[in-house]
């Protein structure tokens, strides 16, 4: 990975964009792509989507779509002492939160704030478990409700882990919410190699908003571009880290390239596509099953209108939904390269469908 590229990578995953605060994330992810693409737009919602025009004119398009959400927490109840309580959103994991620090998005800025933990000698320790969401609360060093409302911050407002991106030794990384940073720095280096000689068809990268609670983002942006066909990125579990069962969860190790999912919502011609090109770049690729849900925005993105084929491709992550997430930077650039491969891949008279 170049230090142009890292840099970029590092930004947008210390940028806070919680689902349905996304904003922030997606100025970091336009000024990237915008050079490098014929036009840059958003949605209402605030879905933003890069378009770079294919050499075939009024061609077919094909979309490729990440999410630029991450999970994090909202203030649910300020006390009369100035402590927060917290809801959640999306599946933010409350086995870790307690010590932590986070950032609470207020109107005044960002205000730094710990997740309280009572100390271990004067807790009641036996049958300790994972505190309900309710039970935990945020400490700002405010004195009362009114020095809360005093830093901008009431009712509703997010807040996210402050817990910045750094690099492991080798080619890994760690930072929280790489699920899926991740994926809209793959679709940038995409558009970025893609745009020196266009291909076919005309690609359309979407980061999409509000995954983290059910693909609303993407469901928004496939009906309005309405592409002939998409390929989505996202991260899939590493299961190759201590505790994890193959035989309950299958076996994607990391290093060993991007995950291609074959189920219901991934079209089986995308899919072959994909394998088919892999293997003529010596791209490794694992694979995985997917009998009813993906849990990513494919599931939203391949039913809208009449269907859309679809394919998923994901980077193996370890510890997802955490503030310690870790990614191989190699499997990152085997995405890339697969993906850029993919839409060169296509021809102006291909075409993905079922016939009879
Ligand atoms: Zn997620």
């Amino acid at each position: 990975m170049t230090d142009d590229a890292k840099s970029f990578l590092f930004d947008l995953l210390d940028t806070p964009s919680p689902t349905g605060f996304e904003t922030p994330g997606q100025r970091v992810w336009a000024d990237y792509v915008r050079p490098h693409v014929d036009a840059l737009e958003t949605d209402d919602y605030g879905t933003a989507w890069a378009t770079l025009s294919g050499s075939a004119g009024d061609g077919p398009s094909l979309m490729f779509d990440a999410h630029v959400d991450e999970i994090g927490f909202m203030v649910r109840h300020i006390t009369d002492d100035g402590f927060i309580y917290v809801n959640r959103i999306g599946g933010s994991d409350r086995a870790i939160a307690r010590g932590l620090r986070v950032r609470v998005l207020g109107d005044n800025g960002p205000v730094t704030g710990v997740v309280g933990n009572t100390a271990i000698h004067i807790r009641d320790t036996s049958n300790e478990k994972v505190p309900k969401v309710h039970e935990l609360f945020v400490d700002v060093g405010a004195e009362d409700e009114d020095g809360v409302h005093d830093l901008g911050i009431r009712v509703g407002h997010p807040m996210v882990f402050d817990v910045g991106p750094t690099e492991l030794s080798g080619p890994r990384i760690t930072a929280r919410a790489i699920d899926n940073r991740l994926g809209g720095f793959i679709i940038a280096q995409v558009l970025e190699r893609l745009s020196d000689d266009p291909p076919a068809w005309t690609v359309q990268g979407a980061n999409s908003v509000q995954e983290e609670i059910g693909g609303h983002g993407a469901q928004m942006i496939t009906h309005r571009l309405n592409p002939d066909a998409a390929v989505a990125f996202d991260v899939t579990h590493a299961t190759d880290s201590p505790g994890i069962s193959s035989a309950e969860h299958g076996e994607v190790r990391m290093g060993e390239g991007p995950a291609v999912t074959h189920g219901t919502s991934t079209h089986p011609q995308v899919v072959q596509r994909l394998m088919q090109v892999a293997e003529e770049n010596d791209i490794p690729l694992q694979h995985e099953p997917s009998g009813r849900r993906t849990g990513t925005d494919t599931d939203s993105i391949f039913k809208t209108r009449s269907g859309v084929p679809s394919g998923l491709v994901s980077v193996p992550l370890r510890y997802m939904h955490s503030t310690v997430e870790v990614v191989d930077t190699e499997d990152i650039e085997q995405c890339v390269q697969l993906l850029t491969a993919f839409a060169r891949s296509l021809d102006a008279d291909d075409a993905f469908g079922v016939s009879l």
